[in-house]
Order: structure tokens, then sequence, then C-alpha cells
């Protein structure tokens, strides 16, 4: 399965925000952002100029790094947000929050989406009772997301829950630490979603 491979850091540089792509760290002054919060690569510091393309590519950008989908599968999720009945820019959202590494990591059984969706990979989880390992599994209301009874000893898991206990979980999932499971309460609306993303601008982008 594809995947971008190269250094994060990079990219919550270039589209100047953070994107928390490193689970812990992002939270620490380690940050990229709180040292460099400029483009990386020569030309970073240079005054930058935007057209309307640039600025909808960026937000488009944006979006698929938070995600960390590739631009092939991200242009498959708008055609499915377009296709479906509602607001395009906001179903997108949705579909992309419903993805099981996304709420893996929403659930606090990962610190980051790139960990979760490693997690997911290698089985550790049960959706409803079975053993899923694809990452782009959608879930739906009433969804039980589980780590499987061999998989609670792990560390990373065990330590990203403590985490999350701390930091707390959003209010449309209830996660249970004791026994290693949550269920998904409702899909978020977007007012639920707080990441500072335009997505009205990425259906005008693909809608050129
Ligand atoms: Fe982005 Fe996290 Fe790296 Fe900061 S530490 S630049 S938030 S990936």
């Amino acid at each position: 399965m594809a995947r971008y491979t190269g250094a994060v850091c990079r990219l919550c540089r270039r589209e100047g925000l953070k994107l928390f792509l490193k689970g812990e760290r992002c939270y620490t002054d380690k940050c990229a952002i709180e040292r460099r919060n400029y483009p990386p690569g020569q030309h970073g510091q240079a005054r930058p100029k935007f057209s309307e393309y640039s600025i909808q590519l960026r937000e488009k950008q944006k979006l698929r790094r938070i995600y960390g989908i590739l631009e092939g599968q991200f242009r498959r999720y708008f055609q499915m947000a377009d296709r479906a009945k509602g607001v395009t820019g906001e179903t997108l959202l949705q579909l992309l929050e419903r993805r099981l590494d996304n709420m893996v990591y929403r659930m606090g059984f990962a610190t980051s989406r790139s960990e979760a969706r490693q997690l997911v990979r290698h089985g550790h989880f049960s959706v409803n009772g079975r053993k899923v390992n694809v990452p782009s599994f959608l879930l739906k209301t009433g969804d039980q997301v589980a780590v499987t009874e061999r998989s609670r000893k792990v560390t990373r898991i065990q330590e990203a829950l403590d985490l999350a206990q701390r930091r707390g979980v959003p209010d449309w999932l209830e996660v249970t630490p004791d026994t290693f499971s949550a269920r998904v309460k409702s899909i978020p609306a977007r007012s639920d979603l707080t990441m500072p993303i335009n997505e009205k601008l990425v259906v005008e982008l693909y809608s050129k």
C-alpha cells in the first residue's frame, strides 16, 4: 500500500500549520513549526505569491496530508462525496473521518494517524468483533472498535491510551479504556471538526 515516506515536519512547514503528524513530539517545543515556521527549501523565506489556484491547491494538500492520503485515493473520496447527497465539502470531511485509521487515532489508541495506520495494518484491531486490517475501512454510527486480546499488552497502545485520557477524546466517540474498546456514537458534524480547513476551496479546485 503506497504511502508518503518522506520527512513529515516538512509538510507542516509547507502548509505553515501544525498538522500533528508525529504524535507526542507535536506537543513539545521540538516541533519544527515552533522553531522554523516558514516553508522548507532554498526559497522558503522568499515572499510568496498566491494565485486563486495556489490557495485552493494548498488547502487540498493540507487536508490530504492531515489524513495521510495520496492523491489518487483522495480524489476517489471527493468523487464519492460529490455523488452523495448533502454538502460535498462536509461529506468529504466525514468520509475522511470515518476511516478506521483516523478513528483509531481519535479514540486514543495511537498518538498519530500514521501510527494508527501501522497498528491497523498489523492486525491489532477488530470492528464489531471481526479483525480488520484495512486502514481505509469506513466506520459508521454504532460500530464498536476494540484492541484484540493479544494486543492489549502492546506498550504503544497503552501509552497512547494514557495520553488520550489526559487530553480527552471527541464527543462523538465513547471510549472504554478498561476494555480497550470504543464505540462510534455518531459521525461528526462539520461543527465538531475544529481543524483550520476550508473544504469549500477543495471542492472548487476539483470542480474546475
Ligand atoms: Fe508537524 Fe508535528 Fe513535526 Fe510539529 S512536530 S512540524 S506538528 S509533524
